[in-house]
């Protein structure tokens, strides 16, 4: 089975809205001149996503967030109805950002996916170990761990909706990226419990990408891997060259 890559960009809490609004004229401008072969999404902060929605045509959009719960008394947050009401086709999950800066743990995330599906959206669920937990050689029973509970209310005809970003901290925003050969193996790894906890067929359509440093000058090496589909990319989605470039890479 041929998975179609996806190559998706984080701009975290960046840009004005005018100036989000020139990157993305100039994204659909070269992807309507050269059209990517790839599934390409960004995700823009919160405020920005009703507006950017109406001006995508070739890219699609995601959420960086929603909270678990369906409506109520949470201010600053917003729910994955409220996103699915807003057209918003796909929310970021578990970003090590949520998980270390505003402490959501494996139970909250687990929430969040299952809103999220019982919604209808598509989420990229992320995971990663930080570098202690590599250097001690906990690395795979970290990433297996955080995907068994944030997967725990996912039914495997939900799985179609799912897509994961393996993204270890110690390569996100550090200039640092995992080699092509250490991002395999961790995808063979997590398509590997994809299988035991789903079948071997949700475990072959699931998109599994790799997220941390992404740049031009590596995107080809790990997209080239035969387990990754492709990759989550922060700080190069805010400029246009370097997205365009990753974007071509995959
Ligand atoms: C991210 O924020 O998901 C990420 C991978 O960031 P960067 O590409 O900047 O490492």
């Amino acid at each position: 089975m041929t998975r179609k890559k996806i190559v998706a960009g984080n701009w975290k809490m960046n840009l004005t809205f005018e100036q989000a609004s020139e990157l993305v004229a100039v994204m659909e401008d070269r992807l309507s001149q050269s059209p990517a072969e790839c599934e390409v999404i960004i995700a823009p902060p919160a405020p920005f996503l009703g507006l950017l929605a109406k001006r995508l045509e070739s890219i699609g959009i995601a959420a960086q967030n929603c909270h678990q719960s369906e409506k109520g008394a949470f201010t600053g947050e917003w729910s994955a109805s409220m996103l699915r009401s807003l057209d918003i086709p796909f929310c970021i999950i578990g970003h090590s950002e949520r998980r270390s800066i505003f402490n959501e743990d494996d139970e909250v995330i687990a929430a969040k996916v299952k809103a999220c599906d019982d919604h209808g959206l598509n989420t990229i669920l992320c995971c990663g170990e930080t570098l202690e937990q590599r250097k001690s050689g906990h690395q795979k029973d970290t990433v297996i761990t955080q995907l068994r509970v944030a997967l725990q209310g996912i039914s495997s005809d939900s799985m179609d909706r799912i897509i994961i970003a393996y993204e270890p901290v110690w390569a996100i925003g550090t200039g640092e990226t995992a080699t092509s050969e250490q991002a395999q193996e961790m995808h063979e790894d997590i398509r590997a419990f994809l299988a035991e906890l789903y079948g071997p067929r949700v475990a072959q359509f699931t998109r599994i990408l790799y997220g941390g440093s992404v740049k031009p000058q590596n995107a080809a090496e790990l997209f080239g891997m035969p387990d990754v589909d492709g990759g989550l990319v922060g700080g190069a989605s805010l400029d246009a060259d370097s997205f365009m470039g990753i974007i071509s890479a995959a």
